[in-house]
């Protein structure tokens, strides 16, 4: 199954989407978790990607959509993947596409987890208090909720005019979205 998970900061996304990838024996791509990979390696590309992430901004698409296309090529993404971080806006949404036309494959759902902004962005300062992210300082937080709005939501709307959108009542705990989840993805693996 191919799988894209998609929402703003403090969704849940990255929780369910690492139970999919256990539950479905899928590898979990997070392309924030690529880039904090490469900060910690330390490497140039490393150093110029943590200042973008720490100003809350995104990485240009070159650099992102070229890293995901060599990751999706590997052995282990050949039965399927969960994205989770990409596409962050409408030309990363068709370099998806065309990177997966051009080997046959599409994606089989888009799960959107949709929360209020006053919820996502109350997680988001939690999840500071305990992981210590560098970019999760209140007004971080706040500049990746505008640049979600104005790059991100247009691709929402892509997605749903392609009918695989899935809804879901993010706000809800995580064992109710789970629950949600697992319902699609039977009907999707119906479909299959
Ligand atoms: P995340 O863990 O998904 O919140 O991503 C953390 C940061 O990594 C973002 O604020 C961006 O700076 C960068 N990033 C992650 N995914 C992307 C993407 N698809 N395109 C550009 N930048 C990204």
């Amino acid at each position: 199954m191919n799988l894209l998970v998609l929402g703003p900061q403090g969704a849940g996304k990255g929780t369910q989407a690492k139970r999919i990838s256990d539950e479905y024996a899928i590898p979990h791509v997070s392309t924030g978790d690529m880039f904090r990979a490469e900060r910690e390696a330390g490497t140039g590309f490393g150093v110029r990607v943590g200042e973008i992430m720490d100003r809350g901004e995104l990485v240009p698409d070159a650099l992102t959509i070229e890293m995901i296309e060599a990751r999706l090529g590997r052995d282990d993404a050949r039965d399927g993947f969960v994205l989770d971080g990409f596409p962050r806006n409408l030309a990363q949404a068709e370099a998806l596409d065309a990177m997966l036309g051009a080997i046959g494959r599409s994606l089989d759902a888009i799960l959107f987890f949709d929360v209020l902004d006053a919820v996502g962005t109350e997680r988001a300062i939690k999840r500071a208090e305990t992981e210590a992210r560098s970019d999760d300082t209140p007004d971080v937080i706040a500049r990746r909720l505008e640049v979600y709005h104005s790059q991100t939501e247009p691709v929402v709307e892509y997605y749903r005019a392609t009918g695989k959108l899935v809804p879901l009542h993010a706000e809800r705990s995580i064992d109710d979205v789970w629950s949600e989840i697992a319902a699609a993805l039977q009907q999707v693996g119906a479909a299959a």
